[in-house]
């Protein structure tokens, strides 16, 4: 059973009468390579088992029990479970959790059933609710050593730019914090259906093995939420809404960790912000 096949999809969906649900962001795949490609780049990272949220009627799914030893998804929409059932008859190397991903203990899942901890996580996210599903698994413990996953594509596109450009924000920097994020190819809207308003785009986040820097997430999470709370303002006036201090005070930590002091937040890399976060902690 082809699952990219529209008639397919709209046959499985009325036997087992349920219907796309736009406030849990189902937009399936109708195109046959793009679910084979995002399972190849999950794959590379040689691990042996997968997360992956959002199995929908399992067209992506399918092509990771094909390359993973171990398959856990987890999709919140019980009325999809009759559908994965049949379509992942075949496969016996596959369970599925349902719950709400915000809400699930991912440590649990990974300790109790992958058996050397390591694991990647893919997913064709819900649109919705792509950033928080992000930031959840970046700052949570234990990390995937791989993250491939469809986002939009204004979402890619900032979670790839540099520090100075215009779609530059705090998640892009928070991202970075956490891993190193790159853009692996475009996926235009008419691969879905229903056909979404956007574009997307296929991204792949490597958590990194080792902090870039001595600073704890805490700290880091604060000073960047600090530089960007006001966008328009110097990263001076914009801080002083997250610390409360003297304006001369955050302005010699701005100096002391070798940033000019009209300089503005989205110019800050990750090290530029640990410099600062750590002259900041000592006052
Ligand atoms: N993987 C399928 C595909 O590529 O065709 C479906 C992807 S669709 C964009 C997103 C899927 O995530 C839907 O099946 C939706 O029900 C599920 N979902 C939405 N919110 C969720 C949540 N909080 N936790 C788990 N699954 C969720």
């Amino acid at each position: 059973m082809e699952l990219t096949n529209l008639s397919v999809i709209r046959e499985l969906m009325s036997r087992y009468g349920t219907v796309f649900k736009k406030s849990l962001g189902q937009n399936f795949l109708t195109s046959a390579n793009v679910p084979v490609r995002i399972a190849d780049a999950a794959a590379e990272s040689g691990c042996d088992s997968v997360v992956e949220i959002g199995p929908g009627i399992g067209t992506l799914t399918q092509r990771l029990c094909e390359r993973f030893e171990r398959v856990v998804a987890v999709e919140v929409d019980s009325s999809l479970l009759p559908i994965l059932d049949e379509t992942l008859g075949d496969y016996d190397n596959i369970e599925i959790i349902n719950e709400d991903f915000m809400k699930l203990d991912l440590a649990d899942v990974v300790e109790s059933r992958f058996p050397d901890d390591i694991f990647a996580l893919c997913a064709n996210l819900p649109y919705y609710i792509t950033t928080p599903i992000l930031m959840r698994v970046l700052e949570n413990s234990p990390k995937p050593a791989s993250i491939v996953v469809m986002v939009q594509r204004e979402v890619a596109d900032r979670l790839v730019s540099k520090p100075g450009s215009a779609e530059y924000g705090a998640v892009t920097a928070s991202v970075a914090w956490y891993g190193k994020a790159e853009k692996l190819f475009a996926v235009p809207s008419g691969c879905f259906t229903p056909r979404p308003k956007v574009d997307s785009a296929v991204i792949r986040i490597i958590p990194h093995s080792e902090p870039p820097a001595a600073v704890s997430d805490e700290d880091m999470r604060r000073v960047i939420r600090g530089a960007f709370a006001q966008r328009r303002k110097t990263l001076v006036n914009s801080l002083l809404s997250e610390y409360p201090m003297s304006r001369d005070d955050i302005i010699s930590a701005v100096l002391a960790a070798g940033l000019p002091a009209d300089i503005r937040g989205e110019r800050l890399g990750v090290q530029e912000f640990a410099a600062l976060a750590t002259e900041l902690a000592k006052i």
